[in-house]
């Protein structure tokens, strides 16, 4: 072992113990500490027996264990534990080391830090990593954004722990300044919501309407996941429809119907509320999360609010084309919103975005991964500055195509009475994002009439205001 590593990571719960791993089976060598430090006894005398890996029992003994510029990553809990880790290793840093912050953070604290520790002299890095445990230990997408003088020192670490896409492209690239690279993050797992909700929508017809058994939707998932929509949320879900439990039936019919979250989503639907981005697919995600969780009003409802009978009469066959094409348009919105909150963001916080880099960062490792991501790329290679995705020729192309099967789900989940939230606010933006004309002319009139607010007219010049006496009254 060298006297010196290369990195230092503090937090040894389980995404710290793979990153570690990870680090370790590239070629670096690198120092662990950890708050309780049993742990850090426990994993030397377990997962990193034999390997380069040096246990550290205070935070001065970890960050003089560290070659210069030292890489001090903290892969902690985000909140309070990270401002209380940042002042503990401050005392012992010197000029051009680097704090970095792997943990699922919120990005106006990455901008607070980033510029904090600027001020005491040193560099900040607030990276998303995605992938869980696994991704952690095998290859996550690392999404790195803050002080841009240290991403020459921590890329070659980080781009070789990262995932690969087919041709050996490192599923991590520089996002751009102070929180870019949190808020990238967010902006993923918002995207991850509303893919889970898209796939949940599509199940729930399958089972209710077309009276699908999971063995055959299992069947189904399969063959998709080779086509366009292939990605690990369609392959994770064709797993679990297909896993038994002990008594040989469905797992998935026995789990309770209230979603869990931890807040990603919401801070997602938020931060497009602030910036006026119509996120309206991730925020119906968000939000049938929040209606599965009233479980008990739910049950409640449902025995005195009644709705239609569900019956189909259609081509079954057919019909689940359509779902596919319905699942594939309304993937394009989600990420047409996702990438048009982005470039609001980056306006207003003056990011230099990579918007093909971005989708190439998310291509592999994470859990949205997708061959779609791949196109994505293409449409901002070609068109860096491409206002909205849905403008792209392919995916236009695609849009045009998945039309009608999509219009006809919608109709039937709604004539049945099926929720699709996510797949329905989807068409609903698309017909609105078409249209040359909508019915705003009439809420603005409305807005003069009780308020003064004004309005400008179709037949003069923008920028001149009107103003009209509704009802003639003084
Ligand atoms: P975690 O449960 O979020 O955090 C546990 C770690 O934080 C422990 O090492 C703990 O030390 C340390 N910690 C807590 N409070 C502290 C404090 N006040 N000062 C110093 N250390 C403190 O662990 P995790 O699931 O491995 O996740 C780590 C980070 O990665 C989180 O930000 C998480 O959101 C993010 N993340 C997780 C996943 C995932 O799949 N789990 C995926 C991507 C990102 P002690 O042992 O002393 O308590």
């Amino acid at each position: 072992m060298k006297q010196l590593s290369d990195i230092g990571l503090i937090g040894l719960a389980v995404m710290g113990e793979n990153l570690v791993l990870n680090m370790e089976s590239k070629g670096f060598q690198v120092s662990v500490y950890n708050r309780s430090t049993d742990k850090v006894d426990a994993f030397l005398a377990d997962r990193a027996k034999g390997k380069k890996i040096m246990g550290t029992y205070s935070v001065e003994e970890f960050v003089k264990s560290l070659e210069r510029p030292r890489k001090v990553m903290m892969m902690i809990k985000a909140g309070a534990a990270v401002d209380q880790t940042i002042e503990s290793v401050l005392p012992y840093l010197e000029p051009g080391d680097i704090i970095i912050d792997g943990g699922n953070t919120h990005f106006p604290d990455t901008n607070r830090r980033v510029a904090y520790v600027e001020s005491k002299g040193f560099h900040y890095i607030g990276a998303g990593v995605s992938g869980g445990e696994e991704g952690a230990l095998l290859g996550p997408s690392i999404m790195p954004g803050g002080s841009v003088k240290a991403w020459p020192v921590v890329k070659p670490i980080f781009q070789s722990i990262a995932a690969k896409v087919e041709d050996g492209t490192p599923c991590c690239d520089w996002v751009g300044e102070n929180g870019a690279g949190h808020f990238v993050k967010m902006v993923h797992n918002g995207i991850e919501y509303g893919d889970m909700q898209m796939i949940t929508e599509v199940y729930h017809i399958m089972k209710e309407l077309l009276g699908m058994s999971a063995d055959e939707m299992h069947q189904v998932f399969k063959e998709w996941n080779n086509g366009d929509l292939d990605s690990y949320l369609i392959e994770i879900t064709r797993d679990i429809l297909a896993y038994k439990d002990t008594d040989g039936t469905p797992l998935v019919d026995k789990i309770l119907d209230t979603a869990g979250q931890k807040g990603t989503g919401k801070w997602t639907g938020v931060v497009a509320l602030d910036l006026g981005i119509p996120l309206t697919l991730i925020g119906e995600a968000v939000f049938a999360r929040c209606l599965s969780a009233i479980k008990d009003e739910r049950v409640a409802a449902s025995k005195v609010l009644s709705g239609p009978a569900v019956a189909f009469a259609g081509d079954k066959k057919q019909f689940i084309d359509d779902l596919k094409q319905a699942l594939y348009a309304s993937k394009i919105i989600s990420y047409a919103q996702g990438y048009e909150l982005m470039r609001a963001a980056a306006a207003e916080y003056g990011w230099q975005l990579n918007y093909g880099g971005i989708a190439l960062m998310w291509r592999g490792g994470c859990i949205i991964r997708s061959a779609f991501l791949g196109k994505i790329k293409e449409a901002f290679d070609k068109q860096p500055n491409l206002n909205n995705l849905l403008l792209d020729p392919f995916f236009n192309e695609k849009v045009t195509q998945a039309q009608a099967g999509w219009r006809r789900v919608i109709a039937a989940a709604t004539l049945n009475g099926i929720p699709a939230p996510a797949m329905s606010s989807a068409l609903t933006y698309f017909d609105g994002y078409r249209s040359e004309r909508l019915p705003a002319n009439l809420l603005q009139a409305q807005r003069d009439y009780f308020g003064a607010h004004t309005y400008e007219r179709i037949d003069r010049p923008r920028g001149e205001f009107f103003h009209t006496n509704w009802t003639g009254r003084g």
